[in-house]
């Protein structure tokens, strides 16, 4: 290969150090090589959401300039949103890719919906909302089978990050394509952005990044919130005979062992609900 990085990130993963776009992006190092993209996602695909064409008359004539979106992603988890301004459209088309390679990021999908709960990450993980200039779009998990139920630009978006069901609501200029492209990435963003309860992540099969990786590291652990909520909720039970755990500080041992919490009455319901939806769906998968 003729690559010679340039970069930290790219000389760690041309030494093969870094062997997975995962680990390229939590190692927080700047991307700024796509051939570090091309090397780990190869398989990545493009779609050009946008060519717009801008005529602009001068003293010497007229002069063209094409203004292109495009969308990158491997249909697993990794999306990437770029633009490029141009006089070619061929040259302003690679350029547009490149920019979308260095924006790529990682989302976190979910089976989301309790309709549906066949547990693999085909959807939103929740609803999510996005914003670029005069668009707001806001998205939803929806269950196995309802497709992408949003305006094409949505469509070939959500279906480069690996999410095939979803529904979607929109205002504001959405014939803008650029923002109402940009709002849609913007909402993908939020995926990363909101921090999912453990209890939460297990019970909707939160998963960041693609299917195949584990990500008990990665989803996150923040049990604080949920247990107020379930202290407030489930008060009067916890005086009750099934209060085991529930004389220990909650939060404590959660930080240790997040997989054997008995933080209190609260939990405990969930942990049930959990694993009744577990066997159904066992038995539904075989
Ligand atoms: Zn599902």
């Amino acid at each position: 290969m003729e690559w010679v990085p340039k970069t930290k990130l790219g000389r760690l993963v041309s030494e093969g150090k870094i062997t997975t776009m995962h680990d390229a992006l939590q190692s927080r190092l700047p991307l700024r090589e796509p051939e570090i993209v091309d090397i780990l996602l190869p398989d990545l695909e493009d779609v050009v959401l946008n060519v717009n064409m801008v005529q602009r008359m001068t003293d010497s004539g007229r002069r063209v300039k094409f203004s292109v979106v495009v969308a990158v992603g491997n249909g697993d988890g990794y999306v990437g949103l770029g633009t490029a301004k141009g006089q070619e459209v061929g040259p302003t088309i690679r350029k547009a890719i490149d920019v979308a390679k260095l924006n790529i990021i990682e989302i976190k999908r979910g089976c989301g919906s309790w309709e549906c709960g066949c547990g693999k990450p085909h959807t939103l993980p929740f609803a999510v909302r996005g914003k670029s200039g005069s668009v707001e779009v806001y998205l939803k998990p929806a269950p196995r089978g309802i497709n992408l139920a949003v305006g094409n630009i949505a469509k070939s978006i959500l279906s480069l990050a690996g999410i095939q069901d979803a529904w979607g609501f929109a205002r504001g200029h959405t014939k803008t394509p650029v923002n109402y492209a940009y709002a849609v990435f913007d909402a993908l963003k939020e995926t990363i952005r909101v921090r999912v309860p453990e209890e939460m992540a297990r019970k909707l099969h939160i998963h960041l990044g693609p299917a195949g990786m584990p990500s008990a590291e990665v989803v996150y652990t923040e049990y604080e919130d949920l247990e107020e909520e379930a202290k407030k909720l489930y008060e009067p039970i916890e005086t009750g005979e099934m209060g085991a755990g529930s004389a220990q500080p909650a939060g404590e041992s959660v930080a240790d062992s997040p997989e054997e919490t008995a933080g209190g009455e609260g939990e405990k319901t969930g942990e049930t609900e959990a694993k009744v939806q577990e066997k159904s769906e066992g038995g539904a998968g075989k």
